[in-house]
Protein backbone atom coordinates (compact mmCIF):
# COMPACT_ATOMS: atom_id res chain seq x y z
CA UNK A 1 0.00 0.00 0.00
CA UNK A 2 1.57 3.38 -0.95
CA UNK A 3 0.71 5.54 1.29
CA UNK A 4 1.94 9.23 -0.45
CA UNK A 5 -1.65 10.92 -0.76
CA UNK A 6 -2.53 9.99 3.14
CA UNK A 7 0.87 12.01 4.16
CA UNK A 8 1.75 14.78 5.78
CA UNK A 9 4.89 17.19 5.53
CA UNK A 10 6.81 19.95 7.14
CA UNK A 11 10.12 20.90 5.73
CA UNK A 12 12.62 22.42 8.19
CA UNK A 13 15.25 24.04 6.46
CA UNK A 14 17.13 24.59 9.59
CA UNK A 15 17.43 21.09 9.54
CA UNK A 16 17.51 21.52 13.46
CA UNK A 17 14.08 20.67 14.45
CA UNK A 18 13.53 18.29 17.00
CA UNK A 19 11.04 15.72 17.50
CA UNK A 20 8.89 17.47 19.73
CA UNK A 21 8.92 20.58 17.82
CA UNK A 22 7.56 18.64 14.70
CA UNK A 23 4.75 17.58 16.84
CA UNK A 24 3.80 21.18 18.34
CA UNK A 25 0.29 22.00 17.28
CA UNK A 26 2.26 25.07 15.90
CA UNK A 27 3.54 23.62 12.87
CA UNK A 28 1.49 24.10 9.72
CA UNK A 29 1.70 20.65 8.31
CA UNK A 30 1.22 20.20 4.62
CA UNK A 31 -1.02 17.84 2.47
CA UNK A 32 0.16 15.44 0.01
CA UNK A 33 -1.49 15.14 -3.31
CA UNK A 34 0.97 13.13 -5.22
CA UNK A 35 1.15 9.20 -5.40
CA UNK A 36 5.75 8.99 -5.52
CA UNK A 37 6.48 12.65 -3.63
CA UNK A 38 9.49 14.10 -4.75
CA UNK A 39 11.47 17.03 -3.50
CA UNK A 40 14.33 16.88 -5.68
CA UNK A 41 17.61 17.90 -4.39
CA UNK A 42 17.57 19.60 -0.91
CA UNK A 43 19.06 20.65 2.32
CA UNK A 44 16.00 21.09 4.12
CA UNK A 45 15.06 18.31 6.16
CA UNK A 46 11.98 16.58 5.70
CA UNK A 47 9.15 15.59 8.20
CA UNK A 48 6.38 13.23 7.45
CA UNK A 49 3.48 12.27 9.03
CA UNK A 50 0.51 10.21 8.46
CA UNK A 51 -1.35 7.78 10.12
CA UNK A 52 -2.46 4.12 9.98
CA UNK A 53 -5.70 2.37 11.39
CA UNK A 54 -5.37 -1.04 12.89
CA UNK A 55 -9.25 -2.30 12.77
CA UNK A 56 -8.77 -5.40 14.28
CA UNK A 57 -8.26 -6.49 18.07
CA UNK A 58 -4.90 -7.92 17.82
CA UNK A 59 -1.58 -6.13 17.51
CA UNK A 60 -0.46 -6.66 13.42
CA UNK A 61 2.93 -6.72 12.30
CA UNK A 62 3.72 -4.78 9.10
CA UNK A 63 6.46 -3.41 6.95
CA UNK A 64 7.67 0.11 6.34
CA UNK A 65 9.44 0.29 2.94
CA UNK A 66 11.31 3.23 1.64
CA UNK A 67 12.38 2.13 -1.69
CA UNK A 68 15.32 4.86 -2.02
CA UNK A 69 18.17 3.33 -0.89
CA UNK A 70 20.78 6.23 -0.74
CA UNK A 71 18.71 8.66 2.00
CA UNK A 72 21.59 9.68 4.11
CA UNK A 73 19.78 9.73 7.49
CA UNK A 74 15.66 8.16 8.13
CA UNK A 75 14.87 8.31 11.08
CA UNK A 76 11.23 6.58 12.18
CA UNK A 77 8.97 7.25 15.12
CA UNK A 78 5.70 5.03 15.76
CA UNK A 79 2.90 6.62 18.46
CA UNK A 80 -0.21 4.37 19.22
CA UNK A 81 -2.50 5.56 22.41
CA UNK A 82 -0.18 8.37 22.10
CA UNK A 83 2.62 6.68 23.78
CA UNK A 84 6.08 6.23 21.88
CA UNK A 85 6.31 2.83 20.87
CA UNK A 86 9.34 2.23 18.34
CA UNK A 87 11.93 4.12 16.52
CA UNK A 88 14.07 3.73 14.26
CA UNK A 89 17.22 5.68 12.78
CA UNK A 90 18.63 4.26 9.36
CA UNK A 91 20.52 5.70 6.49
CA UNK A 92 23.22 4.91 3.75
CA UNK A 93 25.92 6.85 6.39
CA UNK A 94 25.44 3.65 8.98
CA UNK A 95 26.75 0.32 7.68
CA UNK A 96 24.41 -1.98 6.26
CA UNK A 97 24.56 -4.85 9.33
CA UNK A 98 22.72 -2.29 11.23
CA UNK A 99 19.50 -2.35 9.70
CA UNK A 100 16.54 -4.71 11.18
CA UNK A 101 16.20 -5.86 8.00
CA UNK A 102 19.02 -6.94 5.73
CA UNK A 103 17.23 -5.35 2.32
CA UNK A 104 18.46 -2.89 -0.22
CA UNK A 105 15.80 -0.42 0.71
CA UNK A 106 15.42 0.72 3.88
CA UNK A 107 12.67 -1.51 5.64
CA UNK A 108 11.32 -1.07 9.49
CA UNK A 109 8.60 -3.61 10.82
CA UNK A 110 6.09 -1.95 12.77
CA UNK A 111 3.91 -3.92 15.76
CA UNK A 112 1.05 -1.67 14.94
CA UNK A 113 -1.65 -1.42 18.08
CA UNK A 114 -5.32 -2.04 17.69
CA UNK A 115 -6.80 1.62 16.78
CA UNK A 116 -4.69 4.83 15.35
CA UNK A 117 -1.33 4.12 14.81
CA UNK A 118 0.77 7.57 14.30
CA UNK A 119 3.78 7.37 11.90
CA UNK A 120 6.47 10.10 12.10
CA UNK A 121 9.88 10.18 9.24
CA UNK A 122 12.30 12.64 9.04
CA UNK A 123 14.94 12.33 6.06
CA UNK A 124 17.79 14.33 5.39
CA UNK A 125 20.38 14.02 2.43
CA UNK A 126 22.88 15.18 0.34
CA UNK A 127 20.79 13.76 -2.78
CA UNK A 128 17.35 14.00 -3.34
CA UNK A 129 14.17 13.04 -1.29
CA UNK A 130 11.56 11.25 -2.55
CA UNK A 131 9.12 9.80 0.16
CA UNK A 132 7.28 6.77 -1.54
CA UNK A 133 6.49 4.58 1.57
CA UNK A 134 5.23 1.73 1.18
CA UNK A 135 3.28 -0.53 4.22
CA UNK A 136 3.82 -4.06 3.53
CA UNK A 137 2.06 -7.22 4.75
CA UNK A 138 5.34 -9.31 5.28
CA UNK A 139 4.59 -12.30 3.60
CA UNK A 140 3.27 -10.19 0.32
CA UNK A 141 6.73 -8.16 0.80
CA UNK A 142 8.75 -10.89 1.10
CA UNK A 143 6.72 -12.52 -2.58
CA UNK A 144 7.14 -9.32 -4.44
CA UNK A 145 10.94 -8.59 -2.79
CA UNK A 146 11.74 -12.14 -4.47
CA UNK A 147 10.43 -11.08 -7.71
CA UNK A 148 12.06 -7.77 -7.58
CA UNK A 149 15.37 -9.94 -6.45
CA UNK A 150 14.92 -12.38 -9.52
CA UNK A 151 14.04 -9.48 -12.46
CA UNK A 152 17.01 -7.50 -10.98
CA UNK A 153 19.54 -10.33 -11.17
CA UNK A 154 18.23 -11.28 -14.72
CA UNK A 155 19.42 -7.55 -15.28
CA UNK A 156 22.88 -8.24 -13.64
CA UNK A 157 23.47 -11.57 -16.06
CA UNK A 158 22.05 -9.80 -19.41
CA UNK A 159 24.77 -6.96 -18.27
CA UNK A 160 27.94 -9.57 -17.40
CA UNK A 161 27.04 -11.40 -20.42
CA UNK A 162 27.28 -8.61 -22.29
CA UNK A 163 30.67 -7.39 -20.72
CA UNK A 164 32.21 -10.90 -20.96
CA UNK A 165 31.20 -11.51 -24.28
CA UNK A 166 32.38 -7.71 -25.77
CA UNK A 167 35.62 -8.72 -23.48
CA UNK A 168 36.03 -11.26 -25.65
CA UNK A 169 35.18 -9.78 -28.85
CA UNK A 170 37.88 -7.55 -28.01
CA UNK A 171 40.35 -9.64 -27.49
CA UNK A 172 40.20 -11.12 -30.87
CA UNK A 173 39.31 -7.53 -32.95
CA UNK A 174 41.00 -5.07 -30.66
CA UNK A 175 39.14 -2.11 -31.53
CA UNK A 176 38.74 -0.02 -28.53
CA UNK A 177 35.39 0.92 -29.08
CA UNK A 178 34.98 -2.50 -27.53
CA UNK A 179 36.73 -0.94 -24.36
CA UNK A 180 34.85 1.79 -24.39
CA UNK A 181 31.11 0.18 -24.38
CA UNK A 182 32.78 -2.42 -21.77
CA UNK A 183 33.46 0.70 -19.74
CA UNK A 184 29.99 2.28 -20.29
CA UNK A 185 27.98 -1.03 -19.38
CA UNK A 186 30.03 -1.88 -16.41
CA UNK A 187 29.81 2.00 -14.90
CA UNK A 188 25.86 1.86 -15.57
CA UNK A 189 25.78 -1.58 -14.22
CA UNK A 190 27.09 -0.45 -10.93
CA UNK A 191 25.53 3.08 -11.07
CA UNK A 192 21.61 0.69 -11.34
CA UNK A 193 22.43 -1.49 -8.72
CA UNK A 194 24.30 1.52 -6.59
CA UNK A 195 20.87 3.39 -6.82
CA UNK A 196 19.31 0.48 -5.93
CA UNK A 197 20.91 -0.34 -2.67
CA UNK A 198 22.30 -3.89 -3.96
CA UNK A 199 26.32 -2.93 -3.88
CA UNK A 200 25.68 -1.47 -0.54
CA UNK A 201 23.89 -4.60 0.64
CA UNK A 202 26.05 -7.45 -1.25
CA UNK A 203 29.38 -5.75 -2.49
CA UNK A 204 30.61 -3.16 0.29
CA UNK A 205 28.28 -3.56 3.08
CA UNK A 206 31.17 -1.72 5.44
CA UNK A 207 32.08 1.60 2.76
CA UNK A 208 30.04 4.60 3.85
CA UNK A 209 32.37 6.34 2.83
CA UNK A 210 32.81 5.20 -0.62
CA UNK A 211 28.80 4.05 -0.74
CA UNK A 212 28.15 8.22 0.07
CA UNK A 213 29.39 9.54 -3.36
CA UNK A 214 29.22 5.90 -5.86
CA UNK A 215 26.49 7.06 -7.45
CA UNK A 216 28.65 9.93 -8.37
CA UNK A 217 31.10 8.21 -9.53
CA UNK A 218 29.61 5.92 -11.84
CA UNK A 219 27.09 8.13 -13.42
CA UNK A 220 30.58 10.09 -14.55
CA UNK A 221 31.85 7.23 -15.37
CA UNK A 222 29.20 6.01 -17.86
CA UNK A 223 29.16 9.35 -19.50
CA UNK A 224 32.48 9.55 -19.49
CA UNK A 225 32.40 5.59 -21.48
CA UNK A 226 29.33 7.05 -23.42
CA UNK A 227 31.05 10.16 -24.93
CA UNK A 228 34.43 7.80 -25.17
CA UNK A 229 32.28 5.66 -27.18
CA UNK A 230 30.24 7.94 -29.32
CA UNK A 231 33.68 9.41 -30.55
CA UNK A 232 35.19 6.52 -31.44
CA UNK A 233 32.52 4.69 -33.26
CA UNK A 234 30.67 7.31 -34.94
CA UNK A 235 34.56 8.51 -36.36
CA UNK A 236 34.01 11.98 -35.46
CA UNK A 237 37.48 13.03 -36.26
CA UNK A 238 36.74 12.35 -39.92
CA UNK A 239 33.45 13.47 -40.08
CA UNK A 240 32.82 17.11 -37.84
CA UNK A 241 35.64 18.77 -36.82
CA UNK A 242 32.62 20.45 -34.36
CA UNK A 243 31.21 17.22 -33.54
CA UNK A 244 34.56 16.01 -32.49
CA UNK A 245 35.71 18.77 -30.62
CA UNK A 246 32.04 18.99 -28.96
CA UNK A 247 32.26 15.22 -27.74
CA UNK A 248 35.97 15.94 -26.70
CA UNK A 249 34.74 18.69 -24.51
CA UNK A 250 31.74 16.78 -23.07
CA UNK A 251 34.64 14.04 -22.64
CA UNK A 252 36.94 16.11 -20.80
CA UNK A 253 34.25 17.33 -18.71
CA UNK A 254 33.32 13.88 -17.69
CA UNK A 255 36.76 12.88 -16.65
CA UNK A 256 36.91 15.68 -14.28
CA UNK A 257 33.46 15.27 -12.99
CA UNK A 258 34.43 11.52 -12.40
CA UNK A 259 37.94 12.17 -10.61
CA UNK A 260 35.57 15.60 -8.47
CA UNK A 261 33.41 12.66 -7.41
CA UNK A 262 36.44 11.57 -5.25
CA UNK A 263 36.78 15.65 -3.76
CA UNK A 264 33.95 17.42 -3.85
CA UNK A 265 30.89 16.78 -1.43
CA UNK A 266 28.76 14.11 -3.39
CA UNK A 267 25.63 16.70 -3.03
CA UNK A 268 27.40 19.25 -5.73
CA UNK A 269 28.75 16.16 -8.10
CA UNK A 270 25.44 14.40 -8.04
CA UNK A 271 23.51 17.38 -9.35
CA UNK A 272 26.36 18.15 -11.98
CA UNK A 273 26.27 14.44 -13.44
CA UNK A 274 22.36 15.27 -13.49
CA UNK A 275 23.14 18.68 -15.15
CA UNK A 276 25.45 16.81 -17.82
CA UNK A 277 22.90 14.15 -18.69
CA UNK A 278 20.65 16.16 -20.24
CA UNK A 279 22.90 18.24 -23.20
CA UNK A 280 25.58 15.18 -22.73
CA UNK A 281 21.99 13.11 -24.49
CA UNK A 282 20.95 15.29 -26.89
CA UNK A 283 24.53 16.22 -27.60
CA UNK A 284 25.33 12.08 -28.64
CA UNK A 285 21.97 11.56 -29.68
CA UNK A 286 21.87 14.46 -32.30
CA UNK A 287 25.94 13.73 -33.31
CA UNK A 288 24.23 10.01 -34.41
CA UNK A 289 21.39 11.41 -35.90
CA UNK A 290 23.22 13.85 -38.11
CA UNK A 291 26.08 10.50 -39.02
CA UNK A 292 23.00 8.67 -40.16
CA UNK A 293 21.67 11.16 -42.31
CA UNK A 294 24.68 11.97 -43.88
CA UNK A 295 25.04 8.71 -45.06
CA UNK A 296 26.68 6.31 -42.44
CA UNK A 297 24.34 3.02 -42.86
CA UNK A 298 26.55 2.23 -39.33
CA UNK A 299 25.19 5.24 -36.99
CA UNK A 300 21.39 3.47 -37.75
CA UNK A 301 21.74 0.89 -34.56
CA UNK A 302 23.35 3.56 -32.35
CA UNK A 303 20.65 6.14 -32.67
CA UNK A 304 18.14 2.95 -31.96
CA UNK A 305 20.06 2.37 -28.90
CA UNK A 306 20.01 5.24 -27.42
CA UNK A 307 16.39 5.62 -28.98
CA UNK A 308 14.95 3.01 -27.00
CA UNK A 309 17.04 4.15 -23.60
CA UNK A 310 15.62 7.19 -23.54
CA UNK A 311 12.11 6.41 -24.53
CA UNK A 312 12.12 3.74 -21.50
CA UNK A 313 13.00 6.25 -19.29
CA UNK A 314 10.55 8.42 -20.50
CA UNK A 315 8.28 6.10 -20.17
CA UNK A 316 9.32 5.43 -16.55
CA UNK A 317 8.93 9.27 -16.01
CA UNK A 318 5.71 9.34 -17.16
CA UNK A 319 4.38 6.77 -15.24
CA UNK A 320 5.93 8.24 -12.29
CA UNK A 321 3.77 11.35 -13.06
CA UNK A 322 0.92 9.46 -13.28
CA UNK A 323 0.16 10.60 -17.27
CA UNK A 324 0.75 7.06 -18.52
CA UNK A 325 -0.90 4.37 -15.85
CA UNK A 326 1.64 2.85 -14.36
CA UNK A 327 2.08 -1.18 -14.21
CA UNK A 328 4.99 -3.28 -14.42
CA UNK A 329 6.52 -2.68 -18.23
CA UNK A 330 6.10 1.37 -17.38
CA UNK A 331 7.22 0.84 -13.60
CA UNK A 332 10.51 -1.14 -15.17
CA UNK A 333 10.72 0.57 -18.77
CA UNK A 334 14.04 2.25 -17.63
CA UNK A 335 15.21 -1.40 -17.54
CA UNK A 336 13.91 -2.52 -20.57
CA UNK A 337 14.86 0.45 -22.44
CA UNK A 338 18.61 -0.22 -21.23
CA UNK A 339 18.94 -3.64 -22.00
CA UNK A 340 17.51 -3.03 -25.73
CA UNK A 341 20.30 -0.13 -25.26
CA UNK A 342 22.90 -2.44 -24.13
CA UNK A 343 21.92 -5.06 -26.52
CA UNK A 344 21.52 -2.88 -29.78
CA UNK A 345 25.15 -1.32 -29.03
CA UNK A 346 26.32 -4.85 -29.33
CA UNK A 347 24.53 -5.07 -32.16
CA UNK A 348 26.07 -1.84 -33.64
CA UNK A 349 29.33 -2.61 -32.97
CA UNK A 350 29.17 -6.41 -34.83
CA UNK A 351 27.34 -3.91 -37.81
CA UNK A 352 30.12 -1.50 -37.88
CA UNK A 353 32.92 -4.67 -38.22
CA UNK A 354 31.07 -6.12 -40.98
CA UNK A 355 30.92 -2.52 -42.96
CA UNK A 356 34.34 -2.40 -42.10
CA UNK A 357 35.34 -5.26 -43.28
CA UNK A 358 33.13 -5.14 -46.35
CA UNK A 359 35.49 -2.49 -47.24
CA UNK A 360 38.43 -3.54 -46.53
CA UNK A 361 37.85 -6.96 -48.70
CA UNK A 362 36.89 -4.67 -51.50
CA UNK A 363 39.65 -2.42 -50.76
CA UNK A 364 41.50 -5.58 -51.09
CA UNK A 365 39.83 -6.77 -54.17
CA UNK A 366 40.75 -3.56 -56.09
CA UNK A 367 44.45 -3.79 -54.89
CA UNK A 368 44.21 -7.49 -55.97
CA UNK A 369 42.89 -6.30 -59.60
CA UNK A 370 45.47 -3.11 -59.77
CA UNK A 371 48.08 -6.12 -58.82
CA UNK A 372 47.15 -8.81 -61.52
CA UNK A 373 47.22 -5.66 -63.89
CA UNK A 374 50.52 -4.62 -63.09
CA UNK A 375 51.89 -8.56 -63.32
CA UNK A 376 50.44 -8.73 -66.76
CA UNK A 377 52.02 -5.35 -67.63
CA UNK A 378 55.14 -6.69 -66.43
CA UNK A 379 55.04 -10.08 -68.29
CA UNK A 380 54.50 -8.67 -71.62
CA UNK A 381 57.51 -6.20 -71.01
CA UNK A 382 59.28 -9.53 -70.37
CA UNK A 383 57.95 -11.29 -73.25
CA UNK A 384 58.83 -8.09 -75.44
CA UNK A 385 62.36 -8.20 -74.33
CA UNK A 386 62.58 -11.80 -74.97
CA UNK A 387 61.34 -11.71 -77.91
CA UNK A 388 63.62 -8.71 -78.84
CA UNK A 389 66.90 -10.50 -77.73
CA UNK A 390 66.19 -13.33 -79.79
CA UNK A 391 65.87 -11.50 -82.33
CA UNK A 392 68.90 -9.92 -81.73
CA UNK A 393 70.90 -12.94 -80.79
CA UNK A 394 69.24 -14.52 -84.07
CA UNK A 395 70.65 -11.14 -86.03
CA UNK A 396 74.26 -11.24 -84.11
CA UNK A 397 74.70 -15.05 -85.12
CA UNK A 398 73.49 -14.79 -88.26
CA UNK A 399 76.20 -11.69 -88.95
CA UNK A 400 78.76 -13.73 -86.71
CA UNK A 401 77.87 -16.82 -89.62
CA UNK A 402 78.17 -14.27 -92.79
CA UNK A 403 81.87 -12.55 -90.96
CA UNK A 404 82.97 -16.06 -90.51
CA UNK A 405 82.62 -17.48 -94.39
CA UNK A 406 83.47 -14.08 -95.54
CA UNK A 407 86.66 -14.47 -93.09
CA UNK A 408 86.89 -17.93 -94.05
CA UNK A 409 87.44 -16.70 -97.99
CA UNK A 410 89.25 -13.91 -97.27
CA UNK A 411 91.59 -16.37 -95.40
CA UNK A 412 91.21 -18.49 -98.88
CA UNK A 413 91.75 -15.87 -100.57
CA UNK A 414 94.94 -14.38 -98.93
CA UNK A 415 96.26 -18.00 -99.00
CA UNK A 416 95.96 -18.29 -102.90
CA UNK A 417 97.41 -14.52 -102.89
CA UNK A 418 100.33 -15.34 -100.86
CA UNK A 419 100.78 -18.55 -102.73
CA UNK A 420 100.55 -16.50 -106.00
CA UNK A 421 102.72 -13.82 -104.68
CA UNK A 422 105.42 -16.06 -103.67
CA UNK A 423 104.99 -18.64 -105.96
CA UNK A 424 106.92 -18.49 -109.89
CA UNK A 425 103.69 -18.90 -112.65
CA UNK A 426 105.66 -21.00 -115.28
CA UNK A 427 107.38 -23.39 -112.76
CA UNK A 428 105.37 -23.16 -109.88
CA UNK A 429 108.76 -22.87 -107.76
CA UNK A 430 109.47 -20.54 -105.40
CA UNK A 431 110.08 -16.55 -106.92
CA UNK A 432 112.56 -14.42 -105.78
CA UNK A 433 110.59 -12.38 -103.32
CA UNK A 434 110.00 -15.19 -101.51
CA UNK A 435 113.76 -16.49 -101.89
CA UNK A 436 114.70 -13.10 -100.94
CA UNK A 437 112.83 -12.79 -97.46
CA UNK A 438 113.36 -16.56 -97.12
CA UNK A 439 117.15 -16.14 -97.54
CA UNK A 440 117.13 -13.34 -95.13
CA UNK A 441 115.44 -15.18 -92.35
CA UNK A 442 117.76 -18.27 -92.51
CA UNK A 443 120.46 -15.80 -92.56
CA UNK A 444 119.54 -14.65 -89.31
CA UNK A 445 118.50 -17.76 -88.02
CA UNK A 446 121.98 -19.17 -88.67
CA UNK A 447 124.13 -16.05 -87.54
CA UNK A 448 122.11 -16.88 -84.41
CA UNK A 449 122.66 -20.25 -84.07
CA UNK A 450 126.00 -20.36 -85.49
CA UNK A 451 124.93 -22.72 -88.40
CA UNK A 452 126.58 -22.12 -91.70
CA UNK A 453 124.21 -21.86 -94.88
CA UNK A 454 125.30 -22.21 -98.46
CA UNK A 455 123.86 -21.10 -101.55
CA UNK A 456 123.82 -22.54 -104.76
CA UNK A 457 123.10 -20.26 -108.18
CA UNK A 458 122.63 -22.23 -111.30
CA UNK A 459 121.81 -21.22 -115.17
CA UNK A 460 120.92 -23.09 -118.39
CA UNK A 461 123.84 -23.29 -120.80
CA UNK A 462 123.21 -21.25 -123.83
CA UNK A 463 119.73 -21.86 -123.70
CA UNK A 464 119.18 -18.83 -126.06
CA UNK A 465 120.01 -21.25 -128.40
CA UNK A 466 117.01 -23.45 -127.28
CA UNK A 467 114.79 -20.59 -127.66
CA UNK A 468 116.18 -19.72 -131.26
CA UNK A 469 115.73 -24.23 -132.33
CA UNK A 470 112.29 -24.72 -130.70
CA UNK A 471 111.14 -21.95 -130.16
CA UNK A 472 109.87 -20.09 -126.67
CA UNK A 473 107.64 -22.58 -126.08
CA UNK A 474 110.12 -24.96 -126.34
CA UNK A 475 112.48 -23.00 -123.80
CA UNK A 476 109.23 -22.86 -121.31
CA UNK A 477 108.86 -26.42 -121.84
CA UNK A 478 112.46 -27.30 -121.03
CA UNK A 479 112.52 -24.71 -117.66
CA UNK A 480 109.55 -26.57 -116.14
CA UNK A 481 110.64 -30.10 -116.87
CA UNK A 482 113.59 -28.93 -115.06
CA UNK A 483 111.89 -27.39 -112.11
CA UNK A 484 109.99 -31.28 -111.86
CA UNK A 485 112.94 -32.59 -111.99
CA UNK A 486 114.64 -30.63 -109.04
CA UNK A 487 111.67 -29.73 -107.21
CA UNK A 488 111.73 -33.62 -105.19
CA UNK A 489 115.77 -33.49 -104.76
CA UNK A 490 115.30 -30.45 -102.61
CA UNK A 491 113.05 -31.62 -99.64
CA UNK A 492 115.00 -30.75 -96.26
CA UNK A 493 113.19 -28.47 -94.30
CA UNK A 494 113.43 -25.17 -94.74
CA UNK A 495 115.56 -25.66 -97.76
CA UNK A 496 114.16 -23.74 -100.66
CA UNK A 497 114.99 -24.25 -104.62
CA UNK A 498 113.65 -20.80 -106.34
CA UNK A 499 113.25 -19.54 -109.94
CA UNK A 500 115.76 -16.42 -109.56
CA UNK A 501 115.16 -15.08 -112.96
CA UNK A 502 114.86 -16.31 -116.69
CA UNK A 503 116.74 -19.54 -116.63
CA UNK A 504 118.35 -18.82 -113.42
CA UNK A 505 117.14 -20.94 -110.00
CA UNK A 506 118.96 -20.71 -106.80
CA UNK A 507 118.74 -23.28 -103.45
CA UNK A 508 119.41 -22.10 -100.21
CA UNK A 509 120.33 -25.21 -98.16
CA UNK A 510 120.48 -24.47 -94.52
CA UNK A 511 122.98 -26.22 -91.97
CA UNK A 512 125.15 -27.32 -94.94
CA UNK A 513 128.71 -27.13 -95.34
CA UNK A 514 130.58 -25.96 -98.26
CA UNK A 515 131.38 -29.72 -98.98
CA UNK A 516 128.05 -31.23 -98.65
CA UNK A 517 126.65 -27.93 -101.10
CA UNK A 518 128.95 -28.64 -103.88
CA UNK A 519 128.60 -32.52 -103.86
CA UNK A 520 124.40 -32.03 -103.64
CA UNK A 521 125.55 -29.06 -106.64
CA UNK A 522 127.66 -31.77 -108.57
CA UNK A 523 124.52 -34.41 -108.12
CA UNK A 524 122.06 -31.77 -109.64
CA UNK A 525 124.27 -31.29 -112.65
CA UNK A 526 124.72 -34.87 -113.30
CA UNK A 527 120.78 -35.32 -113.01
CA UNK A 528 120.28 -31.97 -115.43
CA UNK A 529 122.82 -33.48 -118.10
CA UNK A 530 120.77 -36.85 -118.36
CA UNK A 531 116.91 -35.20 -118.32
CA UNK A 532 115.58 -35.64 -122.09
CA UNK A 533 112.72 -33.11 -122.66
CA UNK A 534 109.62 -33.94 -125.31
CA UNK A 535 109.04 -31.16 -127.21
CA UNK A 536 106.93 -31.47 -130.08
CA UNK A 537 107.50 -34.41 -131.73
CA UNK A 538 111.66 -34.07 -130.92
CA UNK A 539 114.00 -34.14 -127.34
CA UNK A 540 115.79 -31.48 -126.37
CA UNK A 541 118.56 -31.98 -123.83
CA UNK A 542 120.67 -29.24 -122.07
CA UNK A 543 122.84 -28.76 -119.21
CA UNK A 544 123.72 -26.19 -116.31
CA UNK A 545 126.44 -24.55 -114.47
CA UNK A 546 126.30 -24.08 -111.14
CA UNK A 547 128.05 -21.35 -108.52
CA UNK A 548 128.24 -22.66 -105.47
CA UNK A 549 128.44 -20.29 -102.12
CA UNK A 550 129.20 -20.90 -98.53
CA UNK A 551 129.09 -18.88 -94.97
CA UNK A 552 128.64 -18.93 -90.96
CA UNK A 553 127.31 -15.61 -91.18
CA UNK A 554 127.67 -12.76 -88.22
CA UNK A 555 126.97 -9.29 -87.58
CA UNK A 556 129.28 -8.41 -90.56
CA UNK A 557 128.11 -10.88 -93.37
CA UNK A 558 124.97 -10.01 -95.37
CA UNK A 559 122.71 -12.00 -97.81
CA UNK A 560 123.73 -9.59 -100.72
CA UNK A 561 127.61 -10.86 -99.99
CA UNK A 562 126.24 -14.46 -100.23
CA UNK A 563 124.59 -13.87 -103.63
CA UNK A 564 127.49 -12.15 -104.98
CA UNK A 565 129.93 -14.94 -104.02
CA UNK A 566 127.64 -17.80 -105.45
CA UNK A 567 127.28 -15.74 -108.67
CA UNK A 568 130.84 -15.37 -109.01
CA UNK A 569 131.24 -18.70 -108.60
CA UNK A 570 128.31 -19.47 -111.60
CA UNK A 571 130.40 -17.29 -113.91
CA UNK A 572 133.56 -18.59 -113.14
CA UNK A 573 131.40 -22.16 -113.92
CA UNK A 574 130.44 -20.51 -116.98
CA UNK A 575 133.89 -19.21 -117.84
CA UNK A 576 135.64 -22.73 -117.19
CA UNK A 577 133.31 -23.88 -120.51
CA UNK A 578 130.06 -24.40 -118.70
CA UNK A 579 128.38 -27.85 -117.59
CA UNK A 580 130.30 -27.46 -114.55
CA UNK A 581 130.22 -26.81 -110.43
CA UNK A 582 132.47 -24.32 -109.35
CA UNK A 583 132.76 -22.65 -105.41
CA UNK A 584 133.37 -19.59 -104.09
CA UNK A 585 136.33 -19.09 -102.29
CA UNK A 586 135.68 -18.69 -98.22
CA UNK A 587 135.72 -15.41 -97.52
P1 LIG B 1 124.97 -18.94 -121.49
O1 LIG B 1 125.38 -20.36 -121.57
O2 LIG B 1 126.07 -17.99 -121.48
O3 LIG B 1 124.07 -18.72 -120.27
O4 LIG B 1 124.12 -18.65 -122.78
P2 LIG B 1 122.62 -18.24 -122.91
O5 LIG B 1 122.11 -18.41 -124.22
O6 LIG B 1 121.86 -19.03 -121.90
O7 LIG B 1 122.72 -16.72 -122.61
P3 LIG B 1 121.72 -15.68 -121.83
O8 LIG B 1 121.72 -15.98 -120.38
O9 LIG B 1 122.26 -14.31 -122.19
O10 LIG B 1 120.36 -15.89 -122.49
C1 LIG B 1 119.16 -16.16 -121.73
C2 LIG B 1 118.04 -16.25 -122.66
O11 LIG B 1 117.02 -16.91 -122.07
C3 LIG B 1 117.52 -14.92 -123.12
C4 LIG B 1 116.03 -15.06 -123.09
O12 LIG B 1 115.46 -14.91 -124.35
C5 LIG B 1 115.82 -16.44 -122.68
N1 LIG B 1 114.78 -16.49 -121.74
C6 LIG B 1 114.73 -15.77 -120.57
N2 LIG B 1 113.58 -16.07 -119.93
C7 LIG B 1 112.88 -17.01 -120.72
C8 LIG B 1 111.66 -17.71 -120.59
O13 LIG B 1 110.93 -17.57 -119.60
N3 LIG B 1 111.31 -18.60 -121.64
C9 LIG B 1 112.10 -18.79 -122.73
N4 LIG B 1 111.69 -19.64 -123.62
N5 LIG B 1 113.21 -18.11 -122.81
C10 LIG B 1 113.67 -17.26 -121.87
MG1 LIG C 1 122.04 -19.28 -119.88
MG1 LIG D 1 121.11 -16.56 -118.15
Amino acid sequence: MNVGIRMGVLVDDTRTMTLEQAMSPRQTWQTITRRSPNFGFTQDAYWFRFQIENQTQQVLTRLIELPIPFIDDVQLSHFAGGQLKKTYTLGDEKPFSMRPIRHPNFVMPLELAPGSNLVFIRMASAGTIEASFRIWNPVTFHEASNNESLMQGGLVGILLIMIVYNLFVYFSTRDVNYLYYIGFVANYLFFHFTLNGYTFAYLWPEAIWWNSFAISTFIAGTALFTCLFANGFLKLRQFSRRAYLTVNVLTVACGVLLVMTFVLPYSLTVRAGAGLVVPLSIVLLGVGYWRWWRGAQFARFYCLAWSAALVGISILNLGKLGWIPANVWTSNADQVGLTMLVTLLSFTLADRINHDRALRLNAQAVALAHERQARAAQQAMINATEAANRELEQRVSERTHDLNTAMDQLTVANDRLQLLSTTDGLTQLSNRAFFDSALLTEHRRASRLKSSLALIMFDIDHFKRINDTYGHLGGDACLRALARLLQPKVHRAGDVLARYGGEEFVILLIDTSATNAATQAETLRAEVEKLKVEFSGGVIQFTASFGVACVTPDQDTSTQALLAAADIALYQAKHDGRNCVRSAVAA
